[in-house]
């Protein structure tokens, strides 16, 4: 029988019965202990096959690199990070290996602009609908006092969570008065935005403010900026390539990496031998010297991606120079409505409210956040002075607090794994 119990001190209690997933005041629920241990425990097997595989590239590697070597390896999506962080793989894996968390969480680098023009139309009277992440997004600059929707709600603005463009539209049609979608988003939920932009459903009166972000343009800028500062050292040996993203755009999205960074990618699932797995796969191509990008997501993942997905977003929207919070502007890496679609449902051409440039577009982050900086691998959330002080998941001062998906909700949710490495000890896995 397993030694661990719920520490969150309320064994039977709601939270016991009935998981909550956002409840970041529980870190170690009774939910978290019970899925560590069914796909470690189920697993275990693998998990030991592939440590051990993990644990032999290590020791070749050493050869080559030395004794104080330190490989690391970036993931660029959300929920591998919480995975990482989930399931205690950092622990697992061991020093040698850094795991960073790169460009994953698309709320956390929406330029503030856009969320102070909606909360401006909230607060004027425009119904908002946005989802629950993005509702609490905070802004730098507020309006009417009013610094997130979240905010503005609460001094009766009109602002709405939903959980899809379609449930929006369905609102908006009965609603009947100016509306407005927040569209934010990778590559994984483009092609819903636009199939219902395309297929009609979406009632005029609704307009979409679109924030899609494209992430292979943010890998390849995340490279460049890793590769100046690091003054030509190797400054990441492996990439852990989104999975979710890649059953959209393919693996095939990732080749620039390996072929002109020379760097080992994996598109991986998330479950937690998925990415022991594909670290072990990073590993075994840096002891032969290989760099390629391997799909591990093989039961979701094709090299071409969901060619009838491209097709139907490439009819709606069209890749565009697009500004990331506290970054700037980085090329070809959002999406614009297009042609018809953008006469017609373009909120920001409807409302009147200028685009971002290059020239107009200011550092949009407060003072001491860190999270341009861990949005490109250059920090972790603990590097950040606030983490867990003033910024709370409860009350976040950053993006990357505000978004679960965001590293800094991802590590302050799960404690930095103590309990997952726990159980990883207890089972043999570390
Ligand atoms: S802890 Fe808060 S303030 Fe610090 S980097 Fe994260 S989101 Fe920004």
């Amino acid at each position: 029988m397993s030694s661990f119990t719920a520490a969150c001190g309320s064994p039977g209690s709601l939270c016991e019965t009935t998981p909550n997933f956002d409840c970041w005041k529980c870190p170690v629920t009774t939910r978290q202990i019970r899925i560590i241990e069914f796909l470690y425990r189920k697993n275990k097997n693998i998990a030991e096959r592939v440590k051990r595989y993990i644990s032999k590239y290590l020791g070749m590697l050493r050869e080559s690199y030395g004794n104080d070597f330190k490989l690391k390896i970036m993931n660029f999506c959300g929920t591998h990070e919480w995975s990482i962080v989930h399931f205690g793989i950092r622990h697992v894996v061991g020093d040698r290996i850094d795991l960073i968390p790169g460009p994953g969480c698309p709320v956390c680098v929406t330029p503030s602009y856009y969320i102070e023009q909606a909360i401006r139309l909230a607060m004027d009277g425009v119904r908002v609908y946005t989802y629950g992440d993005v509702f609490k997004l905070p802004a730098l600059k507020g309006y009417r006092g009013a610094r997130s929707l979240q905010e503005a709600k609460a001094k009766g603005a009109n602002v709405k969570v939903v959980h899809s463009i379609i449930h929006a539209a369905k609102d908006a049609r009965e609603y009947g008065r100016d509306a407005v979608f927040i569209g934010i988003g990778f590559e994984t939920i483009a092609p819903g935005y636009a199939e219902a932009i395309y297929k009609n459903l979406v009632p005029d009166n609704l307009k979409f403010m679109s924030l899609v972000k494209l992430t292979p343009p943010a890998m390849e800028y995340t490279l460049e900026v890793m590769d100046k500062i690091s003054g030509g050292d190797k400054p990441i040996h492996g990439i852990i390539a989104p999975g979710h993203v890649s059953t959209i755009v393919g693996a095939k999205a990732w080749k620039i990496a390996a072929d002109e960074y020379g760097i080992p990618v994996v598109v991986s699932g998330f479950e937690p031998n998925d990415v022991l797995l594909s670290i072990a796969e990073i590993l075994r191509q840096l002891v032969k010297g290989e760099a390629r990008v391997v799909i591990e997501y093989t039961r979701a993942v094709t090299w071409e991606g969901d060619l009838k997905a491209q097709k139907v977003m490439n009819r709606v929207f069209e890749a565009v120079d697009t500004a990331w919070r506290g970054i700037g502007f980085i090329p070809k890496s959002g999406l614009a409505l297009k042609g018809e679609y953008a006469r017609k449902y373009d909120a920001l051409e409807y409302f009147g409210i200028p685009d971002l440039t290059p020239e107009t577009w200011k550092y949009d982050l407060p003072a001491r956040c860190r999270c341009a900086e861990i949005t490109i691998g250059l920090a972790k959330p603990v590097d950040c002075p606030l983490f867990m002080k003033a910024c709370t998941p409860e009350r976040p001062i950053g993006p990357c607090m505000a978004s679960m998906e965001g590293a800094c909700a991802v590590w302050a949710r799960f404690g930095g794994s103590g309990l997952a490495s726990e159980i990883a000890r207890e089972i043999g896995l570390s």
